[in-house]
């Protein structure tokens, strides 16, 4: 078993480093000792690169260096970096790198790091910046096979529902624009120290390796945004306002992509979203 998995083992390993837990980082270690192993293994880091964000004590990061060719962790708490230099001290396959994974340049991490190799992400996420991250990820168009990450369970059913369901949103359709979804398991709050007040989800992402159609992105992604920016309204309402422009230019728009001005964005196919922004 992990040993970094362990309670009694994590509070002394906190007190001698002299760490209290900071809630505005998302500070939520995994104590589940099945967890890891189970996320390591799914998340294709055999044999393969991994980038690893929010190493915390370095619970995770334990797993993905013993399956994996190379390890590169982005912790942004300073405070951490002492306790993994000891944590992962027996593992010569790992880099920990002090920054805020949303300031890098990962396109060009993963030029100079993982030469030749299959890169994936795994990674228990720091809720509060969830889905910048996993956009980011997508959007920065990052070589990646895919992308394995604990992210709150009502995200991940968002991210995972079937696009033009009722638990569809913005993000669900962002994120199928790039990759395929999948949930692989739930996780209940009481796997972490502290816990969290909700459970949480795995889910991965196999990135697609080209988009799924031609589209102009940043339009695409304007359409998506005001589409479900007022979800209960109907789209020619939500567009209208979302994109400021005329009921009478939406309607024609509408009309042109052959979407009926009455259906609602959650009832929108990925391609309906890109017929609308091809006539706009
Ligand atoms: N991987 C550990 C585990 O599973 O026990 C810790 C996960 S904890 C949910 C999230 C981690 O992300 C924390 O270590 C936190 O300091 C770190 N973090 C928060 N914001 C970050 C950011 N912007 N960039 C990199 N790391 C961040």
């Amino acid at each position: 078993m992990n040993r970094l998995s362990d309670i009694g083992t994590i509070k002394e390993l906190l007190s001698k480093h002299g760490f209290t837990f900071s809630k505005s980082l998302g500070q939520n270690f995994l104590i589940n000792p099945s967890v890891c192993p189970r996320m390591a293994e799914l998340s294709g880091a055999g044999g393969a690169g991994v980038i690893e964000i929010g190493p915390g004590i370095g619970v995770l990061t334990n797993e993905l260096c013993k399956i994996s060719e190379k390890v590169v962790a982005v912790e942004l708490d300073k405070r951490l970096l002492p306790v993994l230099e000891e944590t992962l001290s027996e593992y010569d396959n790992v880099k920990i790198i002090n920054a805020d994974v949303m300031e890098l340049d990962l396109n060009k991490l993963i030029a100079e790091e993982f030469s030749g190799m299959d890169v994936v992400v795994c990674a228990n996420l720091p809720y509060y910046i969830t889905s910048p991250i996993i956009m980011k990820l997508l959007e920065d168009k990052l070589p990646l096979k895919a992308i394995t990450v604990m992210v709150q369970k009502e995200a991940a059913q968002r991210i995972c529902a079937d696009v033009g369901s009722r638990m569809s949103g913005a993000v669900t359709v962002s994120v199928n624009y790039y990759a395929k979804p999948q949930m692989l398991f739930s996780v209940s709050a009481g796997s972490f120290m502290p816990a969290p007040k909700v459970d949480s989800a795995v889910i991965r992402l196999d990135v697609l390796s080209e988009p799924p159609f031609k589209t102009d992105e940043k339009k695409f992604f304007e359409v998506v945004r005001a589409a479900f920016s007022q979800r209960r309204k109907v789209i020619s309402n939500s567009l209208s306002s979302g994109l400021s422009i005329s009921k009478d230019r939406t309607l024609e728009v509408l009309e042109a992509a052959n979407v009926p001005s009455n259906a609602r964005a959650e009832k929108l196919s990925l391609e309906n979203f890109a017929d609308i922004a091809k006539n706009l």
